[in-house]
């Protein structure tokens, strides 16, 4: 008998990548995916902590599945259950790092499995968990994970605690996974992990050891694109930006974690930076990649930022000109430092700061987009419109939709020029084929 398993997914995209994985085991197993969860046999709710927010909703997701499919086992696992193991409402618990033991308790719960075959000691936190190649993709696009654990310990930040610290992925294994995936036609790479620079850190490289994996990567054939999950901006040496220019499969969009734009805050924020080093590193990078969209993350109203420290903040986001910020209020996450700073800021005023960023971001997407205007780009098709225009992205990660003078299909290359933009989408005209 085949059981149905139904997955609710939470939070990032390396959570989604591992879902997939726990979705590869289980179907090793002889369990089929259903997307029906009141039919399904097992309900599993993969959590996310990085808000407090992210914690309610998975609180308020393990609940649900319990209602929807009353007679399933409902499976917590990830970085919210990682912190609070008790969770109610959940028959199998497991955190990060031991979730692949879900398996075996499973399987002991179906009574599939005898005595013999006990849950598994997973060496928890000392090694990467290799799932093997995982059929994790965004539309065109493959997510590889390489990287998991952090050891930063940015003092807003849980995930060092619910993920433990630095391990790396056997390139073997990443290289063996994208070359699966390139013979099944995908094109383009994301390559993402919890803190990305820290590959192979535990084995004392520094961060030119991902530009070697990325080398690699790009030598196997079918790869035509490589895309990189969010940078720390200490590890952007000016020796790893030469090596990225180098390697012409690299796309030109980096996605660098600047966070505050204050000097003072990103020193309480225990960020490896400051603002003159994010400003080199922008600087190298343009240098080498003349249109690189950059885009970042910020948080607004971290304990004690003061309206000064905001404004320069809003200040840095635009001399930078990002092309997209992802701006998140100030969320205080109990067992981190910053929780227990004092001049917490009230919702109000942390709301008002993350408007004006959020304005800021809107207005450089917008201006960003016109500065493409009669540029030559790349588009990789995601879908092709029953109105015969194709859609997808080109290699700066901004939106594309064009008309084609030849017969096209999803994952396929067009090239053309930018004849216009509808908001934040870019558009052109008569699109050909990049090579035959
Ligand atoms: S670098 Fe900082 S924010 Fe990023 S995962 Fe590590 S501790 Fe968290």
């Amino acid at each position: 008998m085949s059981y149905r398993v139904y997955f609710l997914t939470l939070g990032c995209k390396v959570n989604s990548y591992e879902t997939a994985a726990i979705a590869k085991l289980l179907a090793d197993e002889g369990f089929v995916e259903t997307q029906e969860p009141e039919n399904a046999d097992v309900y599993v709710v993969n959590t996310c902590a990085v808000t407090g927010e992210a914690d309610r909703k998975s609180r308020q997701m393990i609940r649900k599945a319990r209602r929807v499919a009353p007679a399933a086992i409902v499976v917590a696992m990830g970085c919210h259950t990682q912190m609070c193991r008790d969770e109610e409402g959940a028959d199998i618990v497991v955190g990060t790092d031991d979730r692949p033991a879900l398996v075996p308790q499973l399987l002991e719960k179906l009574h599939i499995r005898g005595e013999r075959e006990k849950a598994q000691d997973l060496d928890a936190g000392t090694r990467f968990f290799e799932y093997g190649s995982v059929p994790y993709q965004e539309n065109t696009r493959a997510v590889i994970k390489i990287e998991d654990g952090c050891n930063n310990f940015c003092t807003y930040c849980i995930i060092p605690y619910a993920r433990g610290r630095v391990r790396s992925r056997e390139r073997e294994a990443i290289l063996s996974e994208i070359r699966d995936s390139a013979k099944e036609g995908y094109r383009e790479f994301v390559i993402t992990g919890i803190h990305l620079c820290s590959f192979e850190k535990e084995k004392g490289r520094d961060s030119l050891a991902l530009g070697e994996l990325l080398d690699e990567i790009s030598g196997i054939e079918g790869v035509e694109r490589i895309r990189l999950g969010s940078l720390e901006p200490s590890c952007m040496t000016k020796e790893l930006i030469s090596m990225l220019k180098r390697n012409s499969k690299i796309c030109p969009h980096f996605h660098l974690s600047l966070q505050s734009g204050s000097d003072s805050v990103l020193k309480r924020m225990n960020r490896k930076y400051d603002t003159v080093l994010f400003r080199r590193v922008v600087s190298d990078l343009r240098e080498a990649f003349p249109n690189a969209s950059l885009t970042t993350d910020m948080i607004c109203g971290f304990p004690g930022e003061t309206e000064e420290e905001h404004r320069e903040s809003c200040a840095l986001a635009e001399e930078v000109r990002f092309t997209h910020i992802h701006v998140f209020p100030y969320s205080r996450r109990d067992g981190t430092k910053a929780a227990a700073m004092g001049g917490q800021i009230t919702n109000e005023v942390k709301n008002r700061r993350t408007s004006e960023l959020r304005a800021i971001s809107d207005r450089m997407e917008e201006e960003r987009t016109g500065d493409f205007a009669g540029k030559d780009v790349e588009v990789l098709v995601e879908k092709v419109r029953e109105d015969g225009l194709v859609e997808g992205y080109c290699r700066e990660y901004v939106r594309f939709l064009a008309s084609t003078t030849e017969e096209a299909a999803q994952g396929d290359i067009l090239v053309g020029k930018v004849t216009g933009n509808d908001g934040f989408v870019l558009t052109g005209e008569g699109f050909t084929h990049l090579r035959g």
